[in-house]
């Protein structure tokens, strides 16, 4: 069997992880699959859908739409497999896509390692202001003004989302000597091997020095850092977001990085990322002007959405959605296909 992949919103790091495994993987030849695959720079959108016509499946990454128009045209020009290089779905009508008879199937945990040490990355280089400290080195500026960080060790960490990123990022922040709380409505069955108390959030809130996002984007999480939220939350607390935009209100953080309840904020994430993550726009007029207010701000350091991006990581995506693929292909029980929401 020869399945057609149509690849959207490819890069060139994508292509050259993906072709590795394309050619003749050895755990394919048993099931006499063989693949060819056509990568398109485009985003999936409405108006890009026509050009998976003719494709069994198509490949897709987090901000390509799959709402339902979109679904339903892909299913008009035969595909009938979408499989997702990330974890996150939350940009799959889930429901439209079982009515319409699309399988879809996604990469669960390919490295929350990868994720778990950027986002620890972002917290001690935001902490020890090391964006800043990078750049007066190289003019010859070796002030320390402006440079003052504080301790992790013997500080409060607040988890939200004891998750495989969660957890992992929990594990690093108890190596630092941090006291770690978490909360999650299904918490973890088993003591983790590392000291972590589970609180609810208004605790969570009111004693984390440091505050970090890991629970999916879904209708009861959207924008649940609102300003009731951030009310509760310490004054100068450090925020941290590497999971998903929508878990933000933007504007309310906004103001409470000007009141200061915010000491430090830092993303991977943003709610309206798809229109401006993992493209060069250095030459264009940004449009985003909420985005463009939060890069004014000393105390904010962002980066595009690059958690996941390790070589680890990407050699075990481009595995694990290939096998995706065929397990849904062949019709044989896929473990990470999305069944329920
Ligand atoms: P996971 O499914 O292992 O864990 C998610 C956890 O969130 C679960 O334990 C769940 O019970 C919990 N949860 C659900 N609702 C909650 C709520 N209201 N409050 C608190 N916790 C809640 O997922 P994961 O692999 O740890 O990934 C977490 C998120 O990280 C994903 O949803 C994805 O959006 C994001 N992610 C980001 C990147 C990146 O590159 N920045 C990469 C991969 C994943």
């Amino acid at each position: 069997m020869k399945l057609n992949v149509a690849f959207f919103s490819s890069k060139k790091y994508d292509i050259s992880s993906f072709q590795q495994h394309l050619t003749q993987p050895h755990w394919a030849d048993e099931y006499k699959v063989s693949f060819h695959a056509q990568f398109f720079e485009p985003r999936l959108t409405l108006q890009t859908s026509s050009m998976a016509a003719g494709f069994d499946a198509v490949c897709v990454f987090v901000n390509d739409e799959l709402a339902e128009p979109v679904l339903l045209a892909l299913y008009e020009n035969g595909v009938r497999y979408i499989v997702l290089r990330c974890a996150g779905f939350n940009n799959l009508d889930f429901i439209a896509a079982q009515q319409i008879g699309l399988r879809v199937a996604r990469v669960p945990a390919y490295s929350p390692q990868a994720v778990a040490e950027h986002t620890v990355a972002m917290i001690l280089a935001l902490n020890r202001k090391l964006h800043k400290a990078y750049n007066r080195v190289k003019e010859d500026n070796f002030s320390l003004q402006g440079l003052l960080g504080f301790n992790l060790h013997g500080r409060t960490a607040g988890i939200i989302g004891t998750g495989r990123i969660g957890l992992a990022t929990a594990r690093i922040l108890a190596g630092f000597g941090m006291r770690v709380l978490a909360y999650d409505p299904f918490p973890p069955q088993q003591n983790p091997d590392f000291p972590l108390e589970i609180v609810d959030l208004e605790k969570l809130y009111q004693v984390s020095d440091v505050i970090s996002l890991h629970c999916p984007l879904m209708q009861q999480t959207h924008h649940m850092i609102d300003n009731n939220a951030l009310a509760q939350m310490k004054p100068g607390v450090m925020l941290v977001n590497t999971s998903r935009g929508g878990l933000i209100n933007t504007e309310a953080v906004i103001e409470h990085l000007k009141i200061g309840t915010i000491g430090n904020l830092a993303l991977d994430v943003y709610e309206q990322e798809s229109e401006l993550f993992f493209e060069d726009l250095s030459g264009d007029i940004i449009q985003d002007d909420v985005f463009q207010r939060l890069l004014t701000f000393p105390n904010v350091l962002i980066t595009g959405h690059q958690g996941f991006f390790t070589e680890d990581a990407l050699t075990q995506i481009a595995q694990t959605t290939l096998q995706n693929l065929v397990c849904l292909a062949l019709d044989k029980h896929c473990e990470n296909e999305i069944v329920d929401s």
